[in-house]
């Protein structure tokens, strides 16, 4: 079968993925192209395509925070998957450059959409596993674009969608995935997970946000795990900090927090004063729930 588009420029990259712009040959529309190269993937990787495309088939068009899948086919090397084109860059980039300045206020209406996003992967059973500034990508370059979530490469289903979702699917998962930085206690140490680890992905992703960079950043990747661990970050440097509502460091520390069971769910994020937009409220202390951990080896 003929191709139906044009490639285009490339617009990202990871691993096993080049990203390109593709251009529908008879209609013009511009598409973004996940073209995915099965030659580089091992087994265990290659598995990771068919849920890709089914997570974003199951989710597509269904919610304005979600990145739309249009279509996708596949060649004797790579499997192509056709989404809807963001052309307004990265919430890593847009942070990293700041232009045109970002706000507290911003950073609520960011994270809201993001919250938004997760609540609804959560509510349909999908755990995405690697949230990060870098898969959250604004829909267009205008300052109030909205932005959807990306890269549903490592994305895990828990349950059905009707699934009640009690404390149990906690600790469902347990394949070690994700990015250092951004991954939460219970991945670092190998244990059983299940949505928490978004939410705490979410934490950091609002640290980020704020400030510029992550919470756990450390010197080598031992001392970043030990820190995840124990819970150990402060709202630094403070001449940063000192101009972010209590509400908002409230948010976040309710979200950085040991326990997966205890760390707020989306639903509870979206209620949540910061996210509403009340960022004058004193808010209560929060406790990170720490147990004793040795550091991961
Ligand atoms: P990988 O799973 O290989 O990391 P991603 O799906 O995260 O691939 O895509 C890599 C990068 O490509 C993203 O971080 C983003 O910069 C760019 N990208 C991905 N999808 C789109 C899209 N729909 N529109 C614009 N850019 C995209």
């Amino acid at each position: 079968m003929p191709c139906k588009y044009r490639t285009g420029r490339v617009l990202g990259s990871g691993t096993y993925a080049v990203v390109r712009e593709m251009i529908h040959i008879t209609t013009g529309e511009h598409y973004a192209g996940k073209i995915i190269s099965k030659r580089l993937m091992d087994d265990q990787h290659l598995l990771t395509i068919p849920s890709e495309i089914n997570i974003l088939k199951r989710l597509s068009r269904k919610h304005e925070n979600i990145l739309t899948l249009v279509d996708y086919f596949e060649t004797p090397n790579n499997v192509y998957l056709i989404t809807e084109l963001c052309t307004g860059g990265e919430l890593f980039e847009h942070i990293l450059c700041r232009k045109p300045a970002f706000t507290e206020h911003d950073a609520a209406l960011v994270m809201r959409q993001i919250v938004e996003g997760v609540n609804f992967l959560h509510m349909h059973g999908i755990v995405h596993r690697d949230l990060k500034a870098e898969n959250c990508l604004f829909k267009t370059p205008a300052a109030d674009s909205a932005l959807v979530i990306a890269d549903f490469g490592m994305s895990g289903i828990i349950g059905a969608a009707d699934s009640p979702g009690g404390l149990e699917n906690n600790r469902t998962l347990t394949t070690h995935c994700g990015t250092p930085g951004y991954m939460a206690p219970e991945m670092v140490l190998k244990m059983g997970y299940g949505k928490p680890v978004d939410m705490w992905a979410i934490g950091v992703v609002a640290y980020f946000v704020l400030c510029g960079h992550t919470p756990f950043e450390r010197d080598n990747p031992r001392a970043e795990a030990h820190a995840v661990v124990s819970c150990d970050y402060a709202f630094e440097p403070e001449d940063q900090w000192r101009h972010i509502s209590p509400a908002a460091q409230h948010f976040i520390a309710a979200l950085l927090i040991y326990s997966p069971d205890k760390r707020m769910t989306a639903k509870q994020a979206l209620d949540h004063p910061w996210l509403q937009g009340r960022t004058r409220m004193i808010m209560p202390p929060v406790s990170p729930s720490l147990p004793h951990v040795d550091a991961p080896a």
